[in-house]
C-alpha cells in the first residue's frame, strides 16, 4: 500500500502561524514515509468560504516549498459522490432525516432529565431516530428522496445513527495493522493515535447522532472529510490537534459505508499571545511568506524539531532581493523529513 497524506485547509481565510504547523507535518511525514502528499480544498461549509481563498492558500504552500504531489482536490466539487454517501447509509436504515430545531433538542433532553452539552454542541438525544427510521418506506419515496439543493428551506437534516455497532468489532487496515487497529468494546470506539496515543469514545453518549447533511442542503465536515479521504485513497491523516476530536465520528462513518481507516496523527496547537490556540476566528495574522524560511523555522519548532540556522534567509549587505533562497529552504525541509523520521520512529 502506498502511503498517501494529505493537508486539507478550509478556504475561509489565509494560511496562519498554526496552519503551517498542520500543513508541514502532514508533509514531513509524506516524505518521510516515501509517501505522496495531497491537497483538498475543503468548502463544503460554502456560506463561509472566501472566494479565492483556496488558490490563495496553494500560493502561501508554494512559497514555503510545499507543493502537492497530484492536482488539488476541490471538496465542493464532489457533491455527488457525497451524496450517493448519504443515499447508500440511507437505503441501509444507517441514516435518517431529522427536522429537530435547537429548542426542540433543548426540550427532549430536558425531559431525559439531562441537558448533555459538549463544547456547545447538544448531544442529539436520538428523538428522530426510531420512529423515522421504521417509518423509512414513506419518505425515502416522497418528493426528492434525500437530495436537498443548498439554500432551499424546510428540508430536512440527515443524521446517522450511532446505535448500531456490535461490540467487539475489530478493524485493521493490513498494512498499517498496528497502528490503525480500531476496537469497539463496551461501545467505546478505542484507536491509537501516534502522538496522543490510546485514544476511546463512546460516539453515542457523548456526541450522539450527528449531522450529515445540513437542513440548509449543505454536507457537513464529517461526511465530506470521511468519503474524500477515501476516494483520495488516503492512508495517514495528519493534522491539528484541534481537529482530534472529530476522529471517532470520521471512523464510526468510516465503518458504516464500509471505508478503510486511516493512521491518525494530530500535531500540538500553536498559541497565541493570549494563550489561545492561533485560529482564523481569533484573528490569527495571515502567515507571511516573504521570508519562507523563518515561517518554516518557526513551525519546525512547533513540531519539535530543531530550529534550523537562519543565516541562510537573512538579507545581508552583499546579497540582493532576488538571492536564491531556494536551496537552503529545500535543505532545511529534508533535514526536518531526517529529523521527522527519527522522532516518529520511522525506519
Ligand atoms: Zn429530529
Amino acid at each position: 500500500m502506498v502511503y498517501r497524506g494529505r493537508f486539507a485547509p478550509s478556504p475561509t481565510g489565509p494560511l496562519h502561524a498554526g496552519s503551517l504547523v498542520a500543513a508541514l507535518a502532514s508533509w514531513l511525514d509524506a516524505r518521510a514515509h516515501g509517501g505522496q502528499w495531497l491537497v483538498r480544498i475543503e468548502d463544503v461549509d460554502v456560506p463561509r468560504c472566501v472566494p479565492g481563498m483556496g488558490q490563495f492558500i496553494l500560493g502561501q504552500l508554494a512559497a514555503v516549498g510545499l507543493m502537492p504531489d497530484e492536482p488539488p482536490r476541490v471538496q465542493s466539487e464532489h457533491s455527488p459522490v457525497h451524496q450517493q454517501a448519504l443515499d447508500a447509509l440511507v437505503a441501509r436504515g444507517l441514516a435518517y432525516p431529522c427536522d429537530c430545531s435547537r429548542k426542540d433538542i433543548e426540550a427532549a433532553l430536558a425531559l431525559l432529565g439531562h441537558a448533555r452539552q459538549r463544547q456547545g454542541e447538544l448531544v442529539y438525544p436520538g428523538t428522530c431516530r426510531n420512529e423515522r427510521i421504521a417509518l423509512r418506506a414513506e419518505w425515502t419515496q416522497g418528493a426528492g428522496g434525500t437530495q436537498t439543493t443548498p439554500q432551499s428551506n424546510q428540508q430536512p437534516a440527515w443524521r446517522l445513527r450511532t446505535d448500531f455497532f456490535p461490540s467487539n468489532e475489530s478493524v485493521a487496515l493490513v498494512q498499517y495493522a498496528k497502528l490503525a487497529t480500531i476496537k469497539i468494546a463496551n461501545e467505546c470506539l478505542q484507536w491509537h493515535d501516534r502522538r496522543l496515543g490510546p485514544q476511546h469514545q463512546d460516539v453515542e453518549k457523548s456526541v450522539g447522532d450527528f449531522p450529515l447533511k445540513r437542513a440548509d442542503g449543505y454536507f457537513t465536515y464529517q461526511l465530506a472529510v470521511v468519503v474524500d479521504d477515501a476516494a483520495q485513497g488516503i492512508t495517514h491523516v495528519v493534522r491539528g490537534e484541534d481537529l482530534a476530536d472529530n476522529t471517532a465520528r470520521q471512523i464510526f462513518l468510516q465503518r458504516a459505508l464500509g471505508l478503510p481507516t486511516p493512521v491518525y496523527l494530530h500535531t500540538p496547537l500553536v498559541l497565541g499571545p493570549n494563550g489561545e490556540k492561533l485560529s482564523k476566528q481569533n484573528g490569527a495574522q495571515a502567515l507571511d511568506t516573504s521570508r519562507p524560511l523563518a515561517a518554516l523555522n518557526a513551525a519546525a519548532q512547533a513540531l519539535g524539531l530543531a530550529s534550523l540556522p537562519s543565516t541562510a534567509q537573512q538579507p545581508t549587505p552583499c546579497t540582493t532581493e532576488t538571492a536564491p533562497q531556494t536551496m537552503p529552504m529545500t535543505d532545511a525541509l529534508n533535514a526536518w523529513v531526517t529529523q521527522w523520521r527519527s522522532l516518529y520512529a520511522l525506519a
